[in-house]
């Protein structure tokens, strides 16, 4: 038996959100640069309440202060526009507010648009929240937004995107479908980022949310949030702990995400914490692990870490 579960509506295009009639009095929750950049001078909404102070690797408090701030105000849908961080905190709050949830993402590669995960920090470390109740109402994927992303956010993101459908193939909580869409993604991801073709990198994340989003990611994923606990990119860091994680798990990506961890030219990273007490905090994670095509013992983890650290082969 498996169930998918999406968004009821996914509307994809170039320009689709500037021409999506938005209901009155939402709630908009989206990052600082968002009225700068034009964004909602763009999707045309006058009348909106905004919240734009979600900052990347967002707290649970952020969500908790925004719930406590729009408690008593009447609006009748919560907007999440940005990158992955302001859709999670939409998604969290709408789903605790019961509003209906519309996601707009601006940048290509966490697939929140699509998926019933949100990721927040709880004292101060990456947790993972998974619940039908975060699916979005409506996902509006316009490729738009993609048009002026400076070059180091769409690396991020596509690298997010390509190591999401390459562990959502493997998990082992997949099933035909999200293997099909997995597989999908990756090959448009991976001509995207070889060919550096915007519109591909694009699709590709989409469909890469809706394959991993019904499967879960595995060990690449829960490996990299105690690099991003010292403040690496989330991309950034998947970029060698999801390299390193096809690698133990002999994966059929390993080669072909390895080539693309090679054209997008991250810089190495580096873990200080003492790997012990990382190995710790990494097992705790069973979201990831469970769904993990290999079991993975504390001593795995250690070395793992100790080889993404010393080892300078890419
Ligand atoms: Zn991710």
């Amino acid at each position: 038996m498996f169930k998918i579960a999406q968004p009821a509506s996914i509307i994809f295009g170039k320009h689709s959100a500037e021409e999506y009639s938005f209901p009155e009095n939402c709630l908009i929750i989206t990052s600082k640069g968002a009225i700068s950049r034009g964004w909602l001078e763009y999707l045309k909404i006058n009348d909106c309440y905004v919240f734009d102070k979600v900052e990347p690797n967002p707290g649970i408090e952020i969500a908790e202060n925004i719930i406590s701030e729009f408690e008593k105000s009447k609006f009748s849908c919560i907007i999440g526009l940005g990158g992955g961080s302001s859709m999670d905190v939409a998604k969290f709050v709408a789903s605790k507010m019961k509003k209906l949830k519309i996601c707009i993402p601006t940048t290509f590669g966490s697939g929140s648009e699509v998926t019933r995960i949100s990721v927040l920090k709880v004292n101060g470390n990456k947790k993972s929240f998974h619940d039908d109740s975060q699916i979005a109402d409506v996902a509006i994927v316009d490729s738009h937004f993609i048009e002026n992303s400076p070059p180091k956010i769409i690396k991020n993101s596509a690298i997010d995107a390509a190591a999401q459908c390459s562990e959502g193939y493997d998990s082992k909580n997949g099933n035909p479908l999200t293997k099909f869409l997995c597989n999908q993604a990756f090959e448009l991801l991976e001509e995207g980022i070889l060919k550096m073709d915007r519109e591909k990198i694009v699709l590709g994340s989409l469909i890469s949310g809706l394959g991993f989003g019904n499967c879960s990611t595995t060990l690449g994923h829960a490996l990299s949030y105690v690099f991003s606990n010292e403040g690496y990119s989330h991309g950034h860091a998947l970029s060698f702990t999801t390299l390193y994680a096809h690698e133990f798990n002999s994966s059929r990506f390993y080669h072909r995400f390895s080539n693309i961890v090679k054209k997008l030219n991250f810089s190495k990273i580096n873990l200080k914490q003492d790997y012990n007490e990382a190995a710790e905090l990494i097992l705790t994670d069973r979201k990831h692990l469970d769904n993990n095509p290999k079991q993975v013992s504390k001593q795995d983890v250690v070395s793992l870490l100790e080889k993404i650290n010393t080892d300078n082969s890419m």
